[in-house]
Formats: C-alpha cells, sequence, structure tokens
C-alpha cells in the first residue's frame, strides 16, 4: 500500500508539545508525513444531553466531510466523552479503510479511575489509540496478538498492555504492494 500523509486536526486545547510527541509516534509506526493543525468546531452540536456526551458517529461524518483531502488520512483530536448507540462510551473510533477517524483524550486519563495523574501515561495512550484509529484508516481491522496496536480496547488497562507497533501480520498488511 503507498502510505499516505497523516492529518492530525485538533479541536480542544493540547499543548503543542504533547501533540509533537504523539506525531513522532505516529511517524515511526506508518512511515508517513506528519501534520499538526488547528480544526474549528461548534461542539454544543454533537452533544447528546440525555446521554451528557458526545455523538461520536456525528462527528466522525462531520471530519470526513469537512477535514479530510484525497490522499490523505485526518484523524479529528477531541478531549470530550464520546458514546455511540451501542456502547457505554468509547476511545475513538474510524472509518475502515476510508479517510477519517477521531480519538478523544477523555477517559483515558488516570484521574478517570481515582488514580494519580500521569502525563507520560496519558500520552502513552493517547498515542495508541490515534495509532489504532489510523491503522483502521488504512484498512486494518482488530488483531489478537496481545501487544499489537490494532488489539481492540475497552478500558484504558487494555491500551497499557499493548504497544504502540503492528505486529508482523497487521504491519505486513499495511505494507504490502
Ligand atoms: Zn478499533
Ligand atoms: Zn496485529
Amino acid at each position: 500500500m503507498n502510505l499516505q500523509n497523516i492529518s492530525l486536526i485538533y479541536f480542544d486545547y493540547f499543548e503543542m508539545d504533547f501533540l509533537h510527541e504523539i506525531a513522532d509516534k505516529v511517524q515511526k509506526v506508518f512511515l508517513s508525513k506528519i501534520q499538526i493543525r488547528e480544526g474549528h468546531i461548534d461542539l454544543s452540536d454533537f452533544y447528546d444531553a440525555t446521554r451528557r456526551q458526545y455523538n461520536a458517529n456525528k462527528l466522525l461524518q462531520y471530519i470526513q466531510k469537512n477535514y479530510t483531502s484525497e490522499g490523505a488520512k485526518t484523524i479529528g483530536i477531541f478531549n470530550v466523552d464520546f458514546f455511540i448507540p451501542i456502547f457505554t462510551y468509547i476511545f475513538g473510533q474510524a472509518y475502515i479503510n476510508g479517510q477519517a477517524g477521531i480519538a478523544s483524550l477523555s477517559r483515558l486519563g488516570n484521574e478517570s479511575y481515582g488514580i494519580e495523574p500521569d502525563e507520560n501515561i496519558l500520552l502513552e495512550r493517547f498515542s495508541k489509540e490515534i495509532i489504532h484509529e489510523l491503522g483502521h484508516t488504512f484498512g486494518l481491522i482488530h488483531c489478537h496478538v496481545p501487544d499489537c496496536v490494532m488489539r481492540s480496547s475497552t478500558y484504558a488497562e487494555d491500551i497499557d498492555q499493548k504497544g504502540y507497533n503492528l505486529c508482523p501480520k497487521c504491519r505486513e498488511t499495511l505494507f504490502k504492494p
């Protein structure tokens, strides 16, 4: 596969250093050119007052429609609590073999679980989540190899147990001509 450029578009306040560290990790996996940009959105359009969460399906559609460009994969980066109708919450989602994905920092921090905040753990979790969603946009599906980044994660601890990288089989799928 001809790996495309990757755009990380942030829709909440994030430290620039934090975003650059994520971009470095993403770059090491996909070997693509990474661009970081700021996006603008009225999040109130995506808020579900009953659930007090944000509709991830609608957000993903919005990113697809307004922020994707030919020959690039785009991940929208947020810090709000996402839901989709069948799940209590999700960390992110993406179109398989598509152009867009979304990921949220919400629920990835230790403080969501009553533990001391840790910036490094947060960075690791968020980077893995973003790499995972990008993997979907490149056509990868969930993988059962324990430390493969394409393994699905329900809890933040699940993310801690996997690595940043693709297992050999996923890597082969990604880079096959
Ligand atoms: Zn997934
Ligand atoms: Zn794998």
